[in-house]
């Protein structure tokens, strides 16, 4: 058996939804179909709520034009006599989501638990529509209800899937009498019961679990690109989709730049080694990009990417050299303020650490390093910590980079050539990706530069 999931945009007109009514009846083997909500439409349930929260009763105008845009794409997709109820469902969903943002709107709060309810009502909707329209095309087919069966536990105040009892319940419920299986993306249950989801782009996610719950071949995701690529197609003019690469790769390349995939979602394929292939909705004959845990050898480099909006920090001062626990007191105090770290560096003179993270985060990240280090930075044996923004990185990604010498020297004498002075830079021990601070100004024609110096010379 095969999952494929079906992004926003995939399910977002007669032409993509046809296409995957085609696409589906092209196997013969056992498919579950994982859609995301209409394109947009998570983005403005969240809308809707924040203005509820904010006492702006123009929510009500949101919740208007989610409804009109659902009974649209009823009109368009299906005939008028199995519409009725179709519309009711959506109307049933409508009521319930305007209720919930009444209740926010008297209450001035916008909780977690009440922002998941808000956006599950997304896929809800469009899973329901689409369940409708292979019935009627594609003859017998199943449903398996995610936001029952999948199921988070939270940690830290994230909710983090329980793979075990997902993965039972996911066995429990399938019924492979049904040549095809439709399951919401996205929306999932907590442990106590209420509703919850798997997090921003979490579809893709919610198909893996399948896959990997039924030892699926193979996982398709259907997005509207031809698969992974060389870079960023807006940034990089000759950037083209990259045949193969390895979960590793993929699970790197899905931190950065334009997301293809969500990177949870790569886990659990992993574990069970089951091949994924990213495809285009909007051209099913492209091939697009398999991720198994082979790589293709031929390419030691397979991609650069950017991150921008970054802040670069730099912790520094005598009192470093030599001391044990003081890094452990830096990394303590961001956890406890909730900053990710994006890139560590220190050199080994121990004189400064370097920390970069999203610039969202710099405030807040630097008051609380100087109220931890306060002591030290009086006795002047540590020094302020200050921010600096506007920062990109660049990462350069394969798994090629381990066995083969001068990649790296290469890719700082294009940067050189080209007078693009370099931050900082990291890599691990593994080698898979190399990551090069640059000025924001710098970061699209540093990216220029190196794909074009690897892949067009
Ligand atoms: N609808 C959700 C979102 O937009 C989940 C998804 O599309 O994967 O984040
Ligand atoms: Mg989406």
């Amino acid at each position: 058996m095969k999952v494929l999931k079906f992004g926003g945009t995939s399910v977002s007109s007669v032409e993509t939804v046809n296409n995957i009514s085609n696409i589906l009846k092209k196997s013969t083997e056992n498919q579950i179909i994982v859609c995301s909500a209409l394109s947009k439409v998570t983005n403005m349930l969240t809308e809707a709520a924040e203005k509820a929260a904010a006492g702006d009763i123009s929510y009500k105008e949101i919740c208007t034009q989610i409804e009109k845009r659902h009974y649209d794409f009823i009109d368009e997709l299906i005939e008028k006599s199995q519409q009725a109820d179709l519309k009711d469902i959506i109307h049933t969903n409508i009521a319930s989501l305007e209720k919930v943002l009444e209740a926010i709107f008297f209450l001035n709060e916008l909780s977690t638990r009440a922002y998941y309810i808000i956006v599950s009502f997304g896929e809800k909707m469009s899973n329901a529509i689409i369940y409708r329209f292979l019935k009627i095309h594609n003859g017998s087919v199943g449903y398996l209800d995610s936001s029952q069966i999948i199921i988070t536990r939270t940690v830290n105040d994230k909710e983090h899937v329980n793979r075990s009892v997902t993965y039972k319940n996911i066995k429990d419920n399938y019924d492979p009498n049904f040549k095809i299986t439709v399951a919401p993306g996205f929306i999932s249950k907590s442990e106590n019961g209420y509703a919850t989801t798997l997090g921003r782009g979490g579809s893709d996610y919610t198909a893996a679990l399948y896959a990997a719950a039924l030892d699926a071949e193979l996982l398709e995701i259907w997005t509207d690109v031809s698969g992974i690529y060389t870079s960023d197609p807006r940034k990089v003019k000759s950037a083209s989709p990259l045949p193969k690469v390895s979960y590793k790769e993929a699970l790197e390349l899905s931190n950065f730049g334009a997301k293809v995939i969500y990177a949870p979602t790569i886990q659990p394929v992993l574990e069970k080694n089951i091949p994924m292939v990213i495809l285009n909705t909007f051209r099913p004959e492209d091939k697009g990009t398999l991720v198994t845990v082979e790589t293709d050898d031929t390419k030691p480099i397979k991609a650069f990417s950017t991150m921008d909006d970054i802040a670069m920090i730099t912790f520094s001062g005598t009192g470093l050299v030599g001391t044990t626990g003081i890094a452990g007191r830096l990394f303590n105090t961001l956890s406890r303020n909730n900053v990710n770290i994006i890139i560590i560096c220190q050199a080994s003179s121990e004189m400064s650490i370097c920390l970069v993270i999203d610039a969202k985060d710099a405030n807040k990240a630097v008051k609380a390093i100087n109220e931890e280090f306060d002591f030290e930075i009086r006795k002047g044996t540590i020094d302020k910590t200050e921010a600096q923004m506007e920062y990109s990185i660049l990462a350069m990604v394969g798994e090629g980079m381990k066995n083969a010498a001068g990649l790296t020297g290469k890719a700082f004498t294009a940067l050189g050539s080209a007078n693009i002075n370099i931050h900082a830079i990291a890599q691990d021990s593994t080698e898979i990706n190399v990551s090069i601070v640059v000025k924001k100004e710098d970061s699209v024609k540093a990216l220029n530069v190196l794909h074009d110096s690897f892949f067009n010379a």
